[in-house]
C-alpha cells in the first residue's frame, strides 16, 4: 500500500494480522445468493473484497450462498459472474453454499451428539411465541430435553423426507435466556420439499443462513468475512458454531452498507419494480443494477473509483447519487469521443453558401490529440438546436439571434439575417450569412463571436433514436417515505426523442463506444439498436443538474 494514503479500518486489521503473523495471506470471499441481479450496493461489497485481497497479496472467492431453493436460479448465477467480471475482478475460486451441503449436515450431527442441538416439533407461531422479547427471557420447548440418540433418528428422518414442509426444524441449544435474540436456539435446519437449481432433488432439508454462511466461510479458511452493520448481532451465532464446531477460526467484520440517493437498493423492491413493470427489465438504464448501469454506459472504472471515494464506513449513511455521476463524468470526459448530433433541430440556411456545395471539414475527437480527428461534412443546410436561437434575445445571450452571429463548431461564424414561422407562430428556419474567412482553425475574418453551437449537415445527417433517463424517484430515500415507495417513482425517468440528427460517422458506433454528444451529455449505444435504427443512451448529463456536489 502506498505511504500517504490512509487506510480504512478494514485495512487496518488486515495489515495488523499479517504483520502479527496471524495469517500468511489473507482470504476473503464475495457471497452473493443467486435471487437476483447485483446492484451498486454489491459493488461496493465486491470492491471491497477483491480490493483488499489484491492489495495484500491474498485471495477472494466467489461463493453462491444458494441454500434457499426456492428464490434462486442458474440465470442470476451467470449474471453475478458477468458483472464480476465486468467490474474487473476476477476470484480465485467458484464455490456454492449447496457444495458444503454434506459436510455441513455432518456438522449438524455433531452437534446433536454433542447435546448442541435438538430436533423441535414445535410450530414456527409456537416457537416464535416462546422466544420472548428482548425484555422478556424466552421458555423452553418441550422437546429440548430430547435424547441424543433419538434427535439423531428424528434428523435423519428429516433429512430422509418423512416429515412435511415445517413439521419439524433442528435447533442450536444454546439459551433460551440469552440477552441476544439470535442466541435463543437458533433454527439451523429446516425441512423444504423444494428443487434445488444445483443439488436438485437431493435435499429436502436446508442450512440456514446462519449456520451455512459461518460455516461455508470456515470450510474455505476464509480468514476476514465482512459483512453489513446488520449482521453484528449475529456474530455471536457465528463464533459460537465455529467454537463447539471446532472448525477453521473465520472472523466477520461489519461495515455500513451503502444506500444511495433516489433509489432503492433492496433486491426485494427491485424485483417489484421490474416484475410490476415499472422498468423495462433488470438491465433498465435507470436500475441501480450493475447490468443497468453497464447499459447506460457507466463504465467500470468509475464504479470503481465511485467506491474508493465513499470509503469504508462503519455507521450507516446515504451517498448522494451525485457522487456517482460525477465520477462518471471524470471518466468519460478523458475518454468519450466528441461528436454532434442534434436532439431538438431547426433548420439554419447559410443563404450566401453555393447550393449543392458540400465540404468536409474536420474536427477533434476529444481534449487529447492523441484521440485524433474526424470528418465533418459540411454544406448549405444544417440542423441546429432550437434552443440555440432566441427571437427576443436575453441580456448576455451568445447563441443566434436577429443579427447576432456565433461560430458553427469546427467550421464557420454565421450571422443571423432573418427567420421564418410556420402559421402557428413555430420557428421553422433560420437564414443566416457565412464569413467564409472565419474558417475554424484558418480564421482570417477579424471577428469575434462569444458563442459556439453545435450542428449537423441537413443532407448528411442521419437519425436515431436518443433516450433521455432521469432518476428513477422522486424523492431523496423513497424507502424512508410514508406508504410505498413506488408512490415516488418519477413519471418523467424517460423521454425519448424518436429522431434525433446525427453527424454520420456515429453510423459505425459500436458496442463499448462512448460519445459525448458536444453541449448534450455523455451517450452510448443501447442494445436495442439495429443496423436499421439507431438507439442511444445518455449516460450522464454534462453537468450536474440537481444540485451541488457533495464530496
Ligand atoms: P439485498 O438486501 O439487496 O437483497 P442481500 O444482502 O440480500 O441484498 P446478498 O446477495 O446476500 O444480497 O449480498 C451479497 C453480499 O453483498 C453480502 O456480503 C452483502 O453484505 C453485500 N451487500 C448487499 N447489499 C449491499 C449494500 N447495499 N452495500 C454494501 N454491501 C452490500
Ligand atoms: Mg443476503
Amino acid at each position: 500500500m502506498s505511504e500517504e494514503k490512509s487506510l480504512n479500518f478494514l485495512e487496518e486489521i488486515v495489515e495488523t494480522d499479517l504483520k502479527n503473523g496471524k495469517y500468511k495471506s489473507i482470504i476473503t470471499r464475495f457471497p452473493p445468493e443467486p435471487n437476483g441481479y447485483l446492484h451498486i450496493g454489491h459493488a461496493k461489497s465486491i470492491c471491497l473484497n477483491f480490493g483488499l485481497a489484491k492489495d495484500y497479496g491474498g485471495r477472494t472467492n466467489l461463493r453462491f450462498d444458494d441454500t434457499n431453493p426456492v428464490t434462486e436460479d442458474t440465470e442470476y448465477v451467470e449474471s453475478i459472474k458477468e458483472d464480476i467480471n465486468w467490474l474487473g475482478f476476477d476470484w480465485s475460486n467458484e464455490f456454492y453454499a449447496s457444495d458444503y451441503f454434506d459436510q455441513l449436515f455432518i456438522h449438524a450431527v455433531t452437534l446433536i451428539n454433542k447435546g448442541l442441538a435438538y430436533v423441535d416439533d414445535s410450530s414456527a407461531e409456537e416457537i416464535a411465541r416462546l422466544k420472548g422479547t428482548p425484555t422478556e427471557v424466552g421458555k423452553d420447548s418441550t422437546y429440548r430435553s430430547r435424547s441424543i440418540a433419538e434427535n439423531i433418528v428424528l434428523f435423519n428422518e428429516m433429512k430422509e423426507g418423512k416429515y412435511k414442509d415445517g413439521e419439524k426444524v433442528l435447533r442450536a441449544k444454546i439459551d433460551m435466556s440469552h440477552t441476544n435474540m439470535l442466541m435463543r436456539d437458533p433454527i439451523i435446519y429446516r425441512i423444504k420439499h423444494a428443487h434445488h437449481h444445483r443439488t436438485g432433488d437431493k435435499w429436502c432439508i436446508y442450512p440456514m443462513y446462519d449456520f451455512a454462511h459461518g460455516q461455508s466461510d470456515s470450510i474455505e479458511n476464509i480468514t476476514h468475512s465482512i459483512c453489513t452493520l446488520e449482521f453484528i448481532p449475529h456474530r455471536e451465532l457465528y463464533d459460537w458454531l465455529i467454537y463447539q464446531l471446532e472448525t477453521f477460526p473465520s472472523h466477520q467484520y461489519e461495515f455500513a452498507r451503502l444506500n444511495m440517493t433516489y433509489t432503492v437498493m433492496s433486491k426485494r423492491k427491485l424485483l417489484q419494480l421490474v416484475n410490476e413493470e415499472h422498468v423495462s427489465g433488470w438491465d433498465d438504464p435507470r436500475m441501480p443494477t450493475i447490468c443497468g448501469f453497464r447499459r447506460k454506459g457507466y463504465t467500470p472504472l468509475s464504479i470503481r473509483n465511485f467506491c474508493e471515494k465513499i470509503g469504508v464506513a462503519k455507521r450507516e449513511n446515504l451517498i448522494d447519487l451525485s457522487l456517482l455521476e460525477f465520477c462518471v463524468r471524470e471518466d468519460l470526459n478523458e475518454t468519450a469521443k466528441r461528436v454532434m448530433v442534434v436532439l431538438d433541430p431547426i433548420k439554419l440556411i447559410i443563404t450566401n453558401y453555393e447550393e449543392g456545395k458540400t465540404e468536409e471539414l474536420h474536427s477533434e475527437n476529444g481534449p487529447d490529440e492523441t484521440m485524433g480527428s474526424r470528418a465533418l461534412p459540411f454544406g448549405r443546410e444544417l440542423w441546429i438546436e432550437r434552443e440555440d436561437f432566441m427571437e427576443e434575445p436575453a441580456k448576455k445571450w451568445f447563441r443566434l439571434a436577429p443579427g447576432a452571429a456565433v461560430r458553427l463548431k469546427s467550421a464557420y461564424i454565421v450571422k443571423c439575417e432573418s427567420f421564418e414561422k410556420d402559421d402557428f407562430g413555430k420557428i421553422i428556419s433560420i437564414h443566416c450569412s457565412y464569413f467564409p474567412d472565419s474558417k475554424s482553425g484558418n480564421d482570417t475574418s477579424g471577428i469575434a463571436v462569444k458563442g459556439t453551437i453545435h450542428w449537423v449537415s441537413v443532407a448528411h445527417a442521419k437519425t436515431a433514436e436518443v433516450r433521455l433517463y432521469d432518476r428513477l424517484f422522486q424523492v431523496e430515500n423513497p424507502s424512508a417515505e410514508e406508504g410505498d415507495f413506488k408512490e415516488y417513482i418519477n413519471p418523467n425517468s424517460l423521454e425519448i426523442i424518436s429522431q434525433a440528427f446525427i453527424e454520420p460517422s456515429l453510423e459505425k458506433a459500436a458496442k463499448d463506444d462512448r460519445f459525448q454528444f458536444i453541449r448534450k451529455g455523455y451517450f452510448c449505444l443501447d442494445k436495442d439498436a439495429t443496423a436499421d435504427k439507431l438507439v442511444f443512451n445518455r449516460t450522464v448529463t454534462l453537468k450536474d443538474a440537481w444540485g451541488k456536489m457533495k464530496i
